[in-house]
């Protein structure tokens, strides 16, 4: 059998079982979450969290060292960003338009008065992009901040491909390395239809039905709108501008996205959807391992998506209606707030207090979704990365037409 089948039947069993002992026995699902579901979750979170790191630093540095040409990296640079935006905004866009249209905040009792939310201090966006430049490169390591490394390992690539054969002994280690890092992802992929069991059982298992069904219209608002965005925008990208089949995209990287459905992470998940892109989609390595780091940091159209509902949701909720002018600060601040969102669980949550406090929505209304959004992270993570994978199918085709140009010249 396939992984990816495995992956699968590991994902639909975890849900299944976590649903049923959600309904008829609370306590052995307590058990069973404590000495099972957990474990294999979270020994399946770390073994992949293990490799992020030096995969994100051997692969950029690998990466950029093969382009060699900087007015090349300049070029994809410009591409994958100006992708990013784009999409990002016209996720907004959607998810805004479909909660104004179906106004889930309008149907149902929501409880203001009940709802707190402590809002925890966010880092700041201009901050995060200021500090992209680590002091301290090891410190950024070790605290895993994907921009500084990011950066950290361009600088080196770049070194590397200036000094030639000075560094050619150099070369041969970060080949080699990521080389390694690529049969450590195999391996630990082995355990993943087990962990993907373990974590889906818990989230689903947890999440009381009660809360659900009250929730109900806002979730499928927000299910909804991250379909269309895959559909279309993501469909429409892969078709006109990389020239490529949809089906046969979203087919290729569906355990990928099945492995970002159940850690919730777009940074855990960033080793297979690399290794997804570059096997199945044939993107070339040094174009991956460009634009899907920087993707699985910067570009979150699935929870740029949940924050545009969420904003109507509460403003509904709380009878406050928005502007047009408004609405465009909501479209600008949420995409700032998805840039600034962490590729780990429920960051996007804590940015949505920054776009909701830009039009002085009350930011305690974010305790009314707090209950389920542990299960919507899961689907916009999944489509967080398909952005990204979607994006780097864009820059591989467009290259390519670049440098067929440059032969006939
Ligand atoms: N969990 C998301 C991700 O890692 C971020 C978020 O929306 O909370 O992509």
């Amino acid at each position: 059998m396939k992984l990816a089948t495995k992956i699968i039947i590991g994902l639909i069993t975890g849900a299944i079982v976590g649903l049923l002992l959600n309904i008829f026995s609370p306590d052995l699902f307590g058990t069973l979450n404590t000495f099972l579901f957990t474990p294999l979750g979270k020994i399946f979170l770390n073994l992949i969290n293990m490799l992020v790191v030096p995969i994100v630093f051997f692969s950029i540095t690998l990466g950029v060292a093969g382009l060699g040409d900087p007015k090349k990296l300049g070029r994809i640079g410009f591409k994958t960003i100006a992708f990013f935006l784009v999409t990002t905004a016209i996720a907004i866009i959607i998810g805004l338009a479909l909660a104004m249209i179906i106004q889930p905040g309008n149907v149902g009792n929501f409880d203001t008065a009940g709802a707190k939310f402590e809002a925890e201090e966010a880092p700041s966006t201009a901050e995060t992009l200021l500090n992209i430049v680590p002091t301290n490169p090891i410190k950024a390591f070790a605290e895993g901040n994907m921009l500084q490394i990011i950066v950290f390992s361009i600088f080196v690539g770049y070194g590397i491909t200036m000094l030639g054969k000075k560094s050619s002994a150099l070369l041969n280690v970060v080949e080699q390395g990521n080389d390694l890092m690529m049969f450590l992802v195999n391996l630990v992929m082995k355990f993943a239809p087990y962990g993907t069991f373990g974590l889906i059982a818990t989230a689903v298992g947890s999440q009381g039905l009660p809360a659900i069904k009250a929730m109900g219209l806002y979730m499928s608002v927000v299910v909804l709108a991250l379909i269309i965005h895959a559909i279309f925008t993501y469909g429409s990208a892969v078709f006109f501008l990389a020239k490529y089949n949809p089906l046969t995209f979203f087919k290729k990287f569906a355990p990928a996205m099945s492995v970002a459905f159940s850690t919730s992470s777009s940074n855990a998940t960033l080793p297979v959807s690399m290794e997804t892109a570059q096997k199945e989609l044939k993107v070339p390595e040094s174009i991956s391992s460009f634009v899907q780091p920087l993707g699985a940091t910067i570009n979150m159209d699935g929870t740029a998506i949940m924050q545009g509902v969420a904003t109507i949701f509460i403003a509904q909720v709380y009878g406050v209606s928005l502007s047009p002018m408004e609405l465009v600060t909501v479209v600008l601040t949420a995409v700032l707030a998805s840039i600034g969102t962490a590729g780990v669980p429920g960051v996007g949550l804590i940015m949505l207090a920054m776009v909701l406090s830009s039009v002085n929505l009350p930011v305690a209304g974010i305790g009314l979704i707090l209950g389920i959004d542990r299960l919507l992270d899961m689907a916009r993570t999944a489509i967080n990365i398909t952005g990204d994978a979607a994006c780097a199918l864009y820059v591989s085709e467009t290259e390519k037409k670049h440098m067929n140009l440059k032969e006939e010249n």
